[in-house]
């Protein structure tokens, strides 16, 4: 039959699909993320954050994040010659977004330019960011968490601080001195032992001054093109804190032997590593024997970056499914005319509103480094928001996935990619049940903690008698003494759900704080709980569509 055939075209015509969600502003279009960025210091952004917006819904981003995850980085060995590399090359697509990364101060903006807000500000455009790619922001959450451990060895930090702080990305493999901006990474797991370090069998000798030869190996090694990498070793005085440069500061290749690249079920964008420490020249910092409390401080604003990361993946996911219901037609009516529908994407907007709140409530503590009050805030909201958020985006971005049915589990579509990131910022730096035990030691260690974390809940007591009494039970559940470590996980998940309790009770419209108390805090849950989509049938579904998704 001729091509252009009447009947053959009428094959071709594609009715009732979606199209695709591109040149979108992503921040004017959240109101959750812009009042959010104002209530916690950072308002004076959101011009800067609007013109971010409409660049990261551009298809041309949008572009990039696809081509840097279809072509995921290769390894590269060694050269023509037989001679060592131990280089991974990238699409240029990833080189694209790391440069805009670090050009807008993602990796170091709030300690080169430490004004009020920096973290906030930082927060916000990350979390934006993350909705559009993640694996390019594994390698700019660990430049930016490093800078604090670094900053206090004076020779180290005089060397390269400026460069990290520099807005330049640099591609290039060649020695630091000669780059004007660089990345950094860290190691800490190995095959024995992840979360317990202790078990850490790489071994550092010293050879005079603060240098030191590592001998050992790392089984997770994350964006091993970094410029430079915090690592733990074994120390004759324990386990120690060292920086290991890529190349050594006579512009040799240092000995750090990739063996080979992680096939990992998702972070495509990102060379994760396997390495061999073949006597690699690195430097001591802090004091031999002190590596974990140094390390841990860098790994406090990873676990932050993991809050941020998955409460954008979380919004990422309620864009797809809202745009999708908003013009997919069943049974004679639009997905998000079908009540059933609106509760199930209602109750992912409040997800989404929830992990914003607290997300950025927690960078708030990050820009307070000098207040103690908010330290200790920080020392208990972060391993519970790194918890709690991470457990919640593969629930949130499986059901969203349903709602785009079978375009949901294709490939092609942006939801297969989300739910393959989903779990792993629930399990690097500090997996579920660590945070969780992490909690236990920040109460025990610093009993003023309980007194901040009520401080912060105190202002939204008295205006919902579903959070008191959450809270009430709450306290109950935290002074019983027995089986404490069982029930860490009890207490983790409340404490993260009574301060987003807390910051939608004062802060978000009412028709989203009664329906998150009614689901996700009331003792009445006998239908709820579970799966999405089950908020109490008199819930204003209208109202909090209309406010997750300016079109619905
Ligand atoms: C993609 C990816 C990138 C990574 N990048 C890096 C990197 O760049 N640098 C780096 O150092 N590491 C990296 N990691 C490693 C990651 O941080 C570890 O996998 C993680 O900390 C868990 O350690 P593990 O794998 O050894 O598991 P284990 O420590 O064996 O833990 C297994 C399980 O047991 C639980 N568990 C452990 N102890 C207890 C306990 N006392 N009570 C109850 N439960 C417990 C854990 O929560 C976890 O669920 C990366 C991992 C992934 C997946």
């Amino acid at each position: 039959m001729n091509p252009s055939h009447p009947l053959l075209l009428v094959t071709h015509e594609v009715l009732n699909q979606a199209p695709l969600l591109q040149n979108t502003n992503l921040y004017l279009r959240n109101a959750a993320l812009q009042e959010g960025l104002a209530r916690e210091g950072a308002g004076a952004g959101h011009d800067w954050m609007a013109a971010r917006g409409a660049e990261l819904g551009s298809e041309q981003m949008l572009e990039w994040a696809a081509q840097a995850n279809r072509n995921p980085p290769a390894p590269k060995l060694f050269d023509v010659a037989g001679n060592r590399r131990d280089e991974v090359e990238f699409h240029p697509a990833y080189h694209e977004l790391m440069s805009y990364l670090k050009r807008h101060g993602a990796s170091a903006g709030p300690w080169s330019d430490p004004v009020p807000g920096a973290h906030v500000k930082r927060a916000a455009f990350y979390m934006m960011y993350a909705e559009v790619e993640d694996g390019t922001l594994c390698p700019t959450t660990m430049t930016y968490a490093v800078v604090p451990a670094i900053s206090r060895d004076k020779p180290l930090a005089a060397e390269w601080l400026p460069r990290i702080y520099s807005l330049d990305y640099d591609r290039r493999f060649i020695p630091a001195a000669q780059k004007k901006g660089v990345t950094l990474g860290m190691g800490m797991t190995e095959k024995q032992g992840g979360s317990d370090v202790r078990a850490n069998t790489t071994r550092a000798e010293p050879v005079g001054g603060r240098e030191y030869r590592i001998v050992g190996h790392k089984w997770f090694f994350s964006a091993p093109m970094c410029d430079a990498f915090l690592i733990l070793a074994q120390a004759p005085g324990g386990l120690s804190c060292f920086f290991l440069p890529r190349w050594t500061p006579d512009g040799k290749l240092n000995d750090i032997r990739i063996q080979r690249l992680k096939d990992k079920m998702g972070d495509k964008s990102n060379a994760g590593s396997e390495v061999e420490f073949w006597g690699a020249r690195a430097w001591l910092v802090g004091e031999e024997g002190r590596g974990v409390p140094t390390i841990l401080e860098m790994g406090t604003y990873c676990r932050l970056d993991c809050a941020l990361g998955t409460s954008g993946l979380i919004r990422a996911s309620l864009s797809q499914a809202m745009h999708h219901a908003s013009y997919r037609s069943a049974f004679g009516k639009r997905l998000i005319d079908q009540p059933l529908m609106r509760n199930v994407l209602a109750d992912l907007a409040i997800e989404s509103e929830a992990a914003t709140a607290l997300s950025l409530r927690l960078a708030r503590a990050f820009d307070a480094q000098k207040d103690e009050a908010e330290s200790l805030l920080r020392r208990v909201l972060t391993p519970a928001a790194k918890y709690w958020i991470c457990k919640r985006g593969p629930a949130v971005a499986a059901e969203a996935m349903e709602v785009l049915g079978g375009n949901g589990y294709v490939e092609e579509g942006v939801m297969a990619r989300v739910y393959r990131q989903m779990p792993l910022n629930s399990i690097w730096e500090g997996s579920g049940n660590i945070m969780c035990l992490d909690i236990l030691r920040a109460f025990a260690k610093h009993p003023r903690c309980l007194e901040v974390l009520t401080a912060e809940i105190e202002p939204a007591i008295g205006r919902d008698v579903r959070l008191d009494r959450f809270v009430s039970r709450l306290k109950d559940e935290m002074r019983k003494p027995d089986h404490i470590e069982a029930r860490a996980r009890a207490i983790t998940q409340g404490i993260a759900l009574a301060v987003q309790g807390a910051l939608l009770v004062r802060f978000a419209p009412d028709y989203v704080a009664d329906a998150f108390c009614a689901s996700r805090l009331s003792e009445d849950t006998a239908f709820g709980g579970g799966a999405f989509g089950a908020l109490p049938g008199n819930t204003d579904f209208g109202a909090l569509l209309a406010r997750a998704w300016p079109d619905a």
